[in-house]
């Protein structure tokens, strides 16, 4: 993981990355199906998906204990054909996601009082890719925390019930202040979603409140109401709501509007996160170190901690380009990058490719010595790292300059200091590190 534990828990990992190792269970005597469905989750999703096309298979898993993430499950089983399995299926508080070829109205009302998290009827040939997105969102909602705030036990109750189902990480208020104070505690708060009618601050104002601190990019809002006013949802909306409904809701459509705002929040999180990578490493590039690294020296500077901050060059790459093609070119960077990026991992520095050849790394929490040392270390891995092309290895070296950061002076002060000493570790003959005390 290339990015400061700061930015993934401010950015929360991708989606695709919450669906990964989901342990499935396909319950379905349909072959073709079924080895279909596992085929895309495991493939594409890296889930690890179990096969189950009978009842007594299905109580041979179950006996094993083997846990599971999201069952699917077919009502019409050898051996159990009125949904005898879906019911085993939730006593076992596995989530279900049903699939099915005979639908009407009245299953459909029993599957929701049953507690199953979704359903789909095999009448079309999107329907396996249906059950697919139930299972990868079931996944994914279980690191997604909701917040409800009702002041009506029942009502509160009763949504929280259908989101727990979801797996969604379920919070609940009784009042405004209390919902403030939980998600000033819960970061991990993606939704709220809000009645109307509260005794100590009205929706409205709850949702006012909340977008002075929380915008509509990191946390989304839904109203709900049984009022019969119909100028409640404008207000809302207005009032930076994200959506409304009323009461009494379809549980279906709530589901929906709740999860189309759960993927909103995903997209524009991977778009963050692509804003913030450089394209050819995966690294942090120039945007996201400039973005990150003021405010991490500020809160070291504070805390009276030292930093320094080291600017590395790749030494004679454009020979190497000129040489071997930038392709080749490429990849070494490729290489370079990913070596410092494993030495750095988990260490709190903050690695970024600058641009062309050059990163660089602000070190936190260090003084220039011990920077010194990693610099070195850093150094070494590259002089020690090969390249391999199909009839011979490459190696490359790199130049380092390492500044202090001692007083309050701007961030690409900082930066231009360390190039400075960058531009002596060169001029001294490279591959080699260059830091102030050196000056003296
Ligand atoms: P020095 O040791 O003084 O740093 O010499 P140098 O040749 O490494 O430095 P210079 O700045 O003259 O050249 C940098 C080269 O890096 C020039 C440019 O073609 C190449 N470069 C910049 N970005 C990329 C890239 O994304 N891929 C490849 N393959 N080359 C790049
Ligand atoms: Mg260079
Ligand atoms: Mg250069």
């Amino acid at each position: 993981m290339y990015f400061s534990e700061q930015m993934y828990a401010r950015q929360g990992a991708l989606s695709a990355k919450r669906a990964e190792q989901g342990r499935i269970l396909i319950i379905e005597d349909s072959r073709s199906v079924s080895s279909l469905m596992r085929h895309r989750l495991e493939k594409d999703f890296f889930c690890q998906v179990t096969q189950c096309a009978s009842a007594d298979v299905f109580r041979d898993i179950i006996r094993r204990g083997d846990p599971f993430d999201v069952a699917v499950v077919d009502l019409n089983l050898p051996g159990a054909s009125d949904g005898e399995v879906l019911d085993a299926v939730i006593a076992e508080g596995i989530p279900a996601v049903v699939f099915t070829a005979d639908f009407n109205r009245d299953l459909r009302d029993r599957l929701l009082q049953k507690g199953v998290a979704d359903y789909h009827v095999k009448n079309n040939e999107n329907a396996i890719d249906m059950v697919v997105s139930s299972v990868l969102r079931l996944l994914g909602n279980r690191d997604v925390g909701v917040l409800v705030v009702d002041d009506v036990p029942s009502a509160r109750s009763m949504l929280a019930d259908l989101l727990r189902v979801q797996k969604f990480q379920v919070y609940e208020a009784a009042t405004g202040y209390q919902a403030l104070d939980i998600l000033a505690r819960q970061p991990h708060i993606e939704l709220v979603i809000t009645d109307y009618h509260m005794p100590d601050m009205d929706g409205y104002e709850l949702t006012r409140r909340i977008r002075r601190e929380h915008n509509s990019d990191r946390l989304r809002i839904i109203g709900i109401s049984s009022s019969a006013d119909r100028l409640l949802s404008a207000s809302f909306l207005k009032g930076g709501a994200n959506d409304f409904v009323y009461r009494p809701y379809v549980v279906e459509e709530l589901q929906c509007r709740i999860q189309h705002n759960i993927e909103t929040l995903a997209q524009l999180r991977q778009l963050r996160v692509a804003a913030f990578s450089d394209y050819l490493t995966g690294l942090p590039n120039r945007r996201y170190f400039f973005d990150e690294g003021p405010a991490q020296v500020a809160g070291r500077l504070e805390r009276r901690e030292a930093c320094c901050i080291a600017m590395l060059d790749i030494d004679h790459f454009k020979k190497l380009n000129d040489t071997y093609g930038h392709e080749i070119g490429d990849r070494v960077l490729q290489a370079v990058g990913a070596k410092l990026a494993r030495r750095l991992e988990g260490s709190g520095h903050l690695l970024a490719r600058l641009g062309g050849e050059e990163f660089s790394v602000l070190m936190l929490g260090l003084d220039v010595e011990a920077g010194a040392a990693l610099c070195e270390t850093l150094r070494a891995d590259i002089e020690s790292l090969r390249v391999a092309l199909d009839d011979q290895d490459l190696n490359v070296t790199i130049s380092i300059g390492l500044a202090e950061i001692a007083g309050r002076e701007s961030f690409s002060n900082y930066l231009a200091a360390a190039d400075q000493l960058l531009y002596l570790a060169k001029s001294y003959g490279r591959n080699r590190v260059y830091s102030e005390t050196m000056l003296s």
